[in-house]
């Protein structure tokens, strides 16, 4: 009806008619009424709460075209007036929606990873890395079915994956940017044949980690780097269980033996695990402060945690992965020792303290890597290889210490070389975007399918 037939059904002045149609003015009651016997409507339907599709579009559009994304970007912002017609508002809420579905993907930039990754190991530092409501988790599942003590069998794995009403499935044609598919739809997890250079106890445990933890699809990169460090975190709160392996720890301590292989050949899985599980438990049972690092032979830190104060180099966004660590350190120094059998163990002198540290070699398809745990000097007399002599300096952050070249070979080389940087593209590139980075959904899909039968 055009505004001139209601006022004539209605006898409502076509002035009044306009300012209540475009919200400047309130009806009264006695107008509604007479617009409720024109439209044929109840008093219920002209005031109802629920806003007409075309409403809902208006409130849509308004918003969109007020956000700070919009705005940013300069986009006009038309008068939305009735005389707008149904398809071309349709049309403008469709391409709002669509900038903002393209910013959310394109967020997971290597800025943002860095600054989400900062936020993370924030909040570890806070809880000391210590997270009770997944030990809680952990604890629950064991006792589920019947675990009492000591490291947890293949056995009790399997129980807890049947338990939770799932099968395995073994497969040679998983897609290559997984680890391991879930299928939810008929509880099946799928895992590969030979599972590369991960424990593939882990593997599973991971795999189940989600569906206990109920994660649901990560909206963005943070979440994402969160649920993967909370289903590691119970993974290994299920290989390791937080009571035996505290009483193994606080019986290691109480004999000065502390020793990150020992819980690695006691609980029988890697050292990067073992090292990584005890900075879960150190702080929280043994009142001791610690680092952890990864770090790749051409010195780049791939993963680290700090609660000792020990100073990591980092970037302007505060991120340490991606940062070269001074030459000095043990997690540097470790590639240079030929004894591959055990740990090296030094003393070294930084701007923050003197730290004793313990680091490993270990090589896999993704490179020669170590890893190490430090501790500040007071508390090296619970740990074996406390009486190594192996001492260094560091002054980094300081360009001086190991970043600048001595003179001598400056003045000899510098403006003659010319070398071609290795670039570290999966630290450095755009992370590639969906809600899972890397996987490519398709091949996921395609996968499922065709083992659905
Ligand atoms: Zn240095």
């Amino acid at each position: 009806m055009t505004l001139a037939q209601v006022s004539e059904a209605t006898g409502i002045a076509v002035s009044q008619l306009s300012l209540l149609e475009n919200g400047k003015r309130e009806a009264k009651i006695s107008t509604l009424q007479k617009l409720a016997t024109c439209y044929q409507a109840s008093m219920a339907d002209l005031t109802a709460e629920v806003p007409s599709r075309r409403g809902q579009l208006e409130i849509e559009l308004e918003r969109a075209m007020n956000s700070p994304l919009a705005r940013q970007r300069g986009l006009p912002t038309p008068r939305i007036s009735p005389r707008m017609p149904m398809d071309v508002l349709e049309t403008l809420v469709a391409l709002h929606r669509e900038l903002a579905r393209t910013a959310e993907e394109h967020i997971a930039t290597p800025e943002e990873a860095r600054r989400a990754n900062v936020e993370l190991r924030e909040t570890m530092k806070e809880r000391d890395n210590y997270f009770a409501e997944l030990e809680t988790a952990a604890a629950g599942l064991l006792r589920k079915v019947g675990y009492q003590r000591g490291p947890v069998s293949q056995h009790e794995i399997s129980a807890i994956t049947a338990h939770l009403g799932f099968t395995l499935h073994h497969v040679s044609d998983l897609p290559h940017s997984t680890r391991s598919v879930t299928d939810l739809k008929q509880m099946r997890i799928y895992l590969p044949q030979s599972p590369g250079d991960h424990d593939p106890r882990s593997v599973l445990l991971q795999a189940l980690g989600h569906y206990v933890l109920e994660h649901a699809a990560p909206r963005n990169y943070g979440e994402f780097l969160r649920q993967r460090v909370e289903t590691n975190y119970l993974a290994a709160a299920l290989l390791m269980p937080e009571g035996t392996t505290v009483e193994f720890l606080r019986k290691a301590k109480h004999d000065k033996e502390l020793a990150v292989e020992d819980l690695r050949d006691r609980f029988a899985v890697s050292y990067e695990s073992a090292a990584h599980r005890f900075t879960n438990l150190a702080t929280k049972h043994l009142d001791i402060t610690l680092h952890f690092q990864k770090v790749h032979e051409s010195g780049i830190i791939y993963k680290a945690y700090e609660n000792d104060g020990v100073a990591f180099p980092t970037d302007h966004t505060g991120a340490i992965e991606g940062q070269p660590v001074c030459r000095f350190w043990t997690s540097r120094q470790v590639f240079d020792v030929n004894d591959k059998f055990n740990s090296f163990n030094q003393y070294t002198d930084t701007p923050t303290g003197t730290y004793w540290c313990s680091a490993r070699v270990e090589s896999g398809p993704s490179g020669t890597f170590s890893t190490s745990i430090g501790i500040p000097y007071v508390q090296a007399k619970w740990f074996r290889g406390r009486d190594t002599r192996a001492r260094s300096k560091s002054g980094c952050p300081d360009e001086s210490c190991c970043r600048r070249p001595p003179r001598g070979l400056a003045e000899a080389w510098a403006g003659h070389a010319w070398p071609s940087a290795r670039a570290h593209s999966h630290l450095l590139a755009a992370l590639p975007p969906g809600a899972f980075p890397g996987v490519d959904d398709t091949e996921v899909y395609r996968f499922l399918e065709s083992h659905s039968g």
